[in-house]
């Protein structure tokens, strides 16, 4: 029997992994919790252009809109017209949504959303089917992707080889390698950044989404979901002053924060005029009662934090990578599909599509290992990665220019951590020391509009 190793257990992986064994593979998913996803994280929900009134063509001017005009329409196209699938799927494994709402830069109210903590049921319900159906899990981190003369053969865990005929890269993305996101702190991109190193170059690296209104407590950093705002909280200085529409797109509001807080003022999120936040909003309501905030009643300080990697490992649009037998899905791929700049709620859907199509592929591919060449394992240590989430922070931020990309480049040099992640950085750095103009999530100072001459993707090889 063919077997496939996916690595990975939020939505992306998981989708696939349940497809897999309908198709009659033997899967392994090694994870490292399912808890420490950002699928389970997610709050808003997932869009599908199916209501009455909606149209798949309406959706991907939305995402193209947002993307601003970078995003691989072809992508686009494949992703968004099987929205309808994707809500046959996860409805079919018992999935319940409870509303529809409108998000910013949505024309129409598509977000399905389950109390606007989605994420938390949808990996629940697809954890316990996949277990079910059979999928074996395995608890850990994949070290290293096994990986001789651009073919893959599995992955190292605890030291040792495990074989797979297909390997499906479903690892996340690359957020925790800014000082402040609220995703998971396991999201580094270290088999990102590995892949890279073994012949997968990557894409669209400089464009990280920044959420305007992350929280930063004693129990870690939140998000406070634009959904919020939707429901009309307004954002304002410590002097009480309104400074930016609220609902302009992500990357406009958390400049104008960003620049609220260079100038030394505290910005705050007021909520007090929302009817029954405690109902709307449970899960939010709940992190900040635990932090002495009671929404309902006071203010929410907030500041910009990493929130999504658009960039990822470059992959077709059937998700192959140009490693045989090297797939990758979900937030640690890249294939134009968000241009420079995500929708919001894009990414569950991109999940789903992307780990039902990549299952198609591998039917069609049918990867097979029959020799095993010797394969190099070297044990690298984390290092030095508060450092490095300094410097990204500091210099790959939110605002960004020629002369502090390169301080951040010469200073990269002496950070003393795995190579893959400084590779891996060293692309985002890059990158948008490259892309001299400002798009979607990638804002220069120097650069301050968009260039026609940029309206391309960069990838990003290692050298
Ligand atoms: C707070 C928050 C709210 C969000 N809200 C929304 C929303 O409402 N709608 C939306 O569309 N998107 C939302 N997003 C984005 C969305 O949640 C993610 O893009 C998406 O869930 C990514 O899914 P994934 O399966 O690709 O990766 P993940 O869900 O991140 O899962 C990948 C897993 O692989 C693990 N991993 C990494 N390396 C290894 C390794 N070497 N070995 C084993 N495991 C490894 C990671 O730690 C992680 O647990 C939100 C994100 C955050 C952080």
């Amino acid at each position: 029997m063919t077997e496939v190793g996916v690595i990975g257990g939020g939505i992306a992986g998981l989708t696939a992994a349940i497809a897999l064994v309908k198709q009659g593979y033997d899967v392994t998913l090694i994870h490292a919790g399912i808890k420490n996803t950002n699928s389970y994280l997610a709050q808003a929900g997932i869009a599908l252009p199916i209501l009455e009134g909606d149209s798949p063509n309406a959706h991907v001017l939305d995402t193209i809109r947002a993307g601003r005009y970078l995003n691989d329409e072809e992508t686009v196209w494949n992703v968004i017209s099987k929205s309808s699938e994707a809500y046959t799927f996860l409805t079919s494994l018992g999935l319940k949504f409870e509303e529809n709402e409108v998000e910013g830069g949505h024309s129409f109210p598509r977000v399905f959303t389950i109390k606007n903590e989605t994420g938390k049921p949808m990996t629940k319900i697809l954890y316990v089917r996949a277990k079910e159906l059979g999928v074996n899990f395995v608890q850990g981190i994949a070290e290293a992707l096994a990986v001789r003369d651009k073919k893959a053969y599995g992955i190292f865990l605890d030291g040792e080889l495990m074989k797979f005929d297909g390997t499906i890269l479903a690892s996340g993305g690359y957020t925790a390698l800014f000082k402040y996101t609220a995703g998971s702190e396991l999201n580094l991109g270290t088999l990102i950044g590995d892949a890279i190193m073994k012949g997968a170059p990557a894409r669209d690296l400089e464009f990280v989404q920044f959420h305007p209104t992350g929280f930063a407590g004693k129990n870690g950093v939140k998000l406070v979901s634009e959904a919020v705002r939707g429901a009309g909280a307004k954002l304002v200085t410590e002097d009480g002053e309104r400074f930016v529409n609220e609902l302009e797109p992500r990357d406009v509001v958390a400049r104008a924060i960003y620049r609220q807080l260079q100038s030394g003022k505290r910005v705050f999120l007021d909520a007090t005029g929302i009817d029954d936040f405690k109902g709307r909003f449970p899960q939010i309501y709940a992190f900040l009662k635990k932090e002495g905030i009671n929404p309902e009643r006071d203010l929410i300080p907030v500041f910009p934090i990493a929130h999504y990697s658009i960039g990822g490992v470059s992959v077709d649009l059937w998700y192959r990578t140009p490693i045989r037998n090297l797939y990758a899905i979900g937030e640690a791929a890249s294939n134009g599909f968000h241009g420079a700049n995500r929708l919001a709620s894009n990414s569950l859907l991109e999940c789903v599509i992307s780990g039902l199509e990549v299952v198609r592929t591998i039917c069609r591919d049918r990867p097979r290992i029959r020799e095993t060449p010797e394969l190099r394992y070297s044990d690298n240590e984390l290092g030095d990665i508060e450092s490095l989430r300094e410097l990204l922070w500091g210099y790959a931020g939110i605002v960004r220019d020629g002369a502090s990309l390169e301080e951040g480049l010469r200073k990269l040099d002496g950070i003393e951590v795995d190579e893959r992640l400084k590779i891996l950085a060293m692309g985002v750095l890059k990158n948008a020391l490259i892309r001299k103009e400002s798009r979607g999530a990638h804002f220069r100072r120097d650069y301050p509009y968009m260039r026609k001459e940029f309206e391309r993707p960069l990838f990003w090889t290692g050298f």
